[in-house]
């Protein structure tokens, strides 16, 4: 007797052990998936997923892939990709600059301003201080540091010069639609020659009618079909200056991968409410994908419908805890995470902050969606540089942390 029921002991502590192992792998977060798809978005074959090579319409078609995969729905036959055109400032061809007879890298030693006109020229070199120092000549190029910047009026001379060039600590790239009135370019501190006569350099850009698509999918909620709980995330990054990548692992393959990753999760445990993933196009180049949405929603998806949107955008740290944008808009949807929170004692802590146009959710806000923006915080530094790459992006323990957190608060709402 006493064998039996020890085998029985046993086979029970067994199958519960696997059941939870199996539950473990299969119904919750996949870190292992999250961050193969890191490494894909932001590999050399996507082109930082911007405006050279089709970057982002590869990104685009591989998403929608991957969707299918995952076994969402569309709102229409034909796909789930959404298209939309915008104007864009593009750097097809090498960028190069050479001071004197030292030669700057590209994306490393300097970067072109995102609205700079083409240049192809070799200038005088003239530092600015103060108004005086501006030249009759217009034939320069004049650069200043930072803490000279911030007086407008200085830079406005624009028919002054031919080149402005500024000093930075950290080069941090950017997108435009348009041309700014002159040529400039960004230096780092550590990279200009202290000897320095004169600049030679070669910037060709052409603004281009860029087509672009929102990747669109959902999965059917078991009691209320109709109405939606939204996850989005940017999937474009900036793309490429001349043969320079801006990679995005961070910004923002890390929070397209962990939204794909909750597709698989809603996908394996049917939710209450529908809920509806959303890849946005365009947010580096002033959230544009986000602002085509909520100027032409689908019809099956108004806003209307959208009972929360959570907006995913730089998932990739967390150690020093979570920001949350709208938290004092939405306090009552703010307490319900932060008692979670503090129940399973996922993160350190939030970063409260109010309404903000620094991702794709500002414009939901603006139409009376409600809606967070969660971002994690912690000590990883390359943001919009070539270094944002998947080898210095290892996801880790608080990957599993924030996707569980995410994941209880959508079933909270
Ligand atoms: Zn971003």
């Amino acid at each position: 007797m006493i064998k039996f029921y020890f085998i029985r002991v046993f086979y029970k502590i067994t199958s519960i052990a696997i059941f939870c192992l199996i539950a473990k792998i299969s119904f919750s977060q996949n870190r292992p998936f999250a961050q193969s798809l890191i490494d894909t978005l932001s590999s050399k074959a996507f082109y930082g997923r911007g405006y050279v090579n089709n970057g982002d319409k590869k990104a685009a078609e591989f998403l929608a892939h991957q969707y299918s995969k995952i076994g969402l729905k569309s709102f229409k036959k034909t796909g789930f990709l959404y298209e939309f055109k915008f104007p864009v400032v593009v750097f097809d061809k090498k960028c190069k600059v050479k001071i004197d007879n030292h030669k700057l890298i590209a994306g490393k030693d300097f970067i072109v301003n995102p609205g700079c006109k083409s240049i192809n020229k070799r200038l005088k070199l003239t530092q600015i201080k103060t108004l005086n120092d501006y030249p009759s000549k217009n034939r320069r190029a004049l650069f200043y540091d930072t803490s000279f910047r911030q007086d407008k009026n200085h830079i406005n001379q624009s028919n002054k010069y031919k080149l402005k060039i500024t000093l930075q600590k950290k080069l941090t790239w950017s997108v435009a639609k348009g041309y700014d009135d002159v040529a400039g370019i960004e230096i780092l501190n550590t990279s200009f020659p202290e000897k320095h006569k004169k600049i030679r350099v070669k910037i060709k850009s052409r603004i281009k009618q860029h087509s672009a698509s929102n990747v669109i999918g959902y999965i059917e909620g078991h009691e209320v079909k109709d109405t939606f709980i939204a996850i989005t995330a940017h999937y474009d990054h900036l793309g490429m200056m001349g043969n320079v990548i801006f990679p995005g692992a961070n910004d923002n393959a890390s929070g397209t991968s962990m939204m794909l990753d909750l597709a698989v999760y809603f996908a394996k445990n049917p939710p209450k409410y529908s809920i509806v993933f959303m890849a946005f196009a365009g947010e580096e180049a002033g959230l544009i994908g986000s602002k085509h949405y909520t100027d032409n929603p689908l019809e099956k998806l108004p806003l209307s419908k959208i009972k929360f949107l959570i907006n995913l955008d730089l998932m990739g740290s967390g150690e020093k805890g979570m920001a949350v944008v709208n938290a004092t808009i939405f306090p009552d949807y703010f307490n319900k995470i932060q008692s979670i929170n503090k129940d399973k004692n996922y993160l350190s802590g939030f970063k409260v902050r109010g309404k903000a146009a620094n991702s794709d959710h500002y414009w939901f806000t603006e139409r009376g969606v409600k809606c967070f923006f969660f971002y994690l915080m912690g000590s990883y530094s390359h943001y919009h540089d070539i270094n944002d790459t998947a080898e210095n992006l290892k996801l880790g323990e608080y990957y599993d942390k924030s996707f569980l957190l995410i994941k209880d608060f959508i079933l909270s709402i």
